[in-house]
């Protein structure tokens, strides 16, 4: 059987073969990239043909030399909030709309390391701050299944770069659900690491204690492999983690046979459209036939996840964002009449609605007199419902339920009602207050769209969501559908 050139896998075995190099594997991605940049918005800069060109063939030259590295010859494009030394870093701001970073964030440098081809810098909700994609200074991203639809955000140009099999990888972050929730509207697989895992050096800030960088890919094991290049400690980073690194070829291998697997309760209450738990429940049903025990759990405080959620996320906000006040970073306004004038029109040209608004209501959450009452009652509430999951682990290995409530909504459908669009996460943010490993893979369809199964396991057993994830697309084909008009 010819590789399959969509995904890192097959693309691998094609370089290793002869049958394709890197600089073809390139001119194939940045021509796909071409074609569907007018429908889909999914790339906000590209980083030229001629500088793609040249590390593809230098990745041939290396692999000619037999100094191959894991990704070496791979194209790929970064969640536009990896600053990458010398290529536009913007993300999704007109704030940073001109900002070319001096430096290189880990996670590039480890990628690039490794032999990757950066193609370009995939769109975003401003500061990673959306369920949608709609928040970007750059205009929405498309869904390729379904161009009037929303692709999920805030790494909605990275999930539908990889839908579209544009590149078969692109990094992500997550601070509440933006890895998952695009992979499950796109139809494709994501992952979330352990908080720690990887490093944030180099990565935007939106909510420190939250944000996590992880992969989209077509596949489990695309996604798992990525990671180990990316993830591992680093000095520059105090809250990465010096963990041994995940052993991804015995997490691969592990069985679904004795899989113990969690169904919260919570996860599956009103809202959850027909179709969506339809396909979810068939999805724990086939983990049931592979010889799995399946087991109704319950995460009683979910159900404050969402407002925790939106105050320590908009709090720490806040903070982050205060760097860009028109003399470091970014924008600034034209004609200042004194200091304050440059900082109140800079920010409020700079940034977005969203943005802007978040920033008000997480100072809000923070100031004397609201403190006590929002922030640190929040910041209970996560540690109640970090207890919830460590409870759960007791008796599971991996949770697993919907990663969205509703399959891709239409573009503007919730824009108008912010707090319907919060709702999009409430199935997400609660694994980003606990800090766990999460992931979303493809389980099916409603209304035509794509479903994604959601599989949380706890802290550092990435091993676990690897292998469930694995095992079942070793027994699904969800993964391997593509939307319409895309080429095989
Ligand atoms: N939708 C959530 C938010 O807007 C999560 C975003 C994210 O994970 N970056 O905050």
């Amino acid at each position: 059987m010819s590789p399959d050139l969509d995904t890192v896998g097959g693309q691998l075995d094609a370089l290793a073969s002869g049958a394709s190099s890197a600089r073809e594997l390139t001119e194939r991605a940045l021509d796909r990239a071409a074609h569907a940049q007018n429908r889909l918005n999914a790339l906000i800069s590209s980083v030229g043909a001629d500088h793609a060109l040249a590390a593809a063939d230098a990745a041939d030259y290396n692999r000619a030399a037999g100094r191959a590295g894991p990704l070496s010859g791979i194209p790929f494009a970064h969640k536009d909030l990896f600053c990458t030394a010398g290529v536009p870093t913007t993300c999704g701001s007109r704030m940073l709309e001109n900002f070319v970073p001096p430096y290189s964030a880990t996670v590039h440098e480890r990628i690039d390391a490794a032999g990757g081809v950066l193609i370009g810098k995939a769109n975003m909700d401003e500061f990673a701050m959306g369920s949608s994609n709609e928040h970007s200074y750059f205009g929405p991203v498309h869904n390729p299944w379904d161009l009037t639809r929303v692709p999920g955000g805030s790494s909605g140009g990275s999930a539908a770069l990889v839908a579209a099999r544009v590149v078969p990888f692109a990094t992500a972050t997550d601070t509440g659900g933006s890895i998952r929730q695009p992979a499950a509207l796109c139809g494709v697989s994501g992952i979330k690491p352990t908080y720690g895992r990887v490093s944030r050096w180099g990565m935007v800030a939106y909510a420190s204690s939250l944000d996590q960088a992880g992969v989209i890919a077509l596949t489990v094991a695309d996604c798992a492999r990525v990671l180990d290049v990316m993830s591992g400690f680093d000095p520059r980073d105090a809250t990465c983690a010096d963990r041994p690194k995940i052993d991804v070829a015995a997490a691969l291998a592990r069985p679904l046979q004795g899989l113990r697997v969690g169904r919260p309760r919570q996860w599956f209450g009103a809202g959850i459209e027909d179709g969506v738990g339809a396909a979810v429940e068939a999805a724990i049903a086939e983990y049931a036939r592979q010889g799995a025990t399946i087991v109704d759990v319950d995460l009683p405080s979910s159900e404050y996840a969402i407002p925790a959620y939106y105050v320590i996320a908009p709090a720490e906000a806040s903070s982050n964002l205060s760097r860009f006040d028109g003399v470091r970073f970014g924008h600034r306004c034209a004609d200042p009449k004194d200091l304050a004038d440059l900082y109140k029109r800079s920010r409020a040209e700079g940034f977005g609605h969203e943005v802007q608004k978040r920033i008000l209501t997480g100072t809000y959450a923070l100031s004397t007199g609201y403190y006590d009452a929002y922030y640190l009652r929040a910041q209970r509430v996560r540690r109640l419902i970090a207890n919830d999951y460590a409870r759960v682990f007791a008796d599971v290995d991996v949770l697993a339920g919907p990663t969205s409530p509703t399959v891709a909504f239409k573009l503007g459908e919730k824009l108008a009602d912010p707090l319907a669009l919060y709702l999009a996460d409430i199935n997400t943010v609660g694994v980003n207050l606990a800090g766990l490993p999460a992931m979303s893979i493809p389980c099916g369809f409603s209304q035509g769209l794509p479903v994604g199964l959601q599989l949380v396991a706890a802290t550092w057993r990435e091993d676990l969501l690897i292998g469930a994830g694995h095992g079942y697309q070793q027994v699904t084909e969800w993964h391997r559908a593509a939307p319409p008009g895309v080429s095989p």
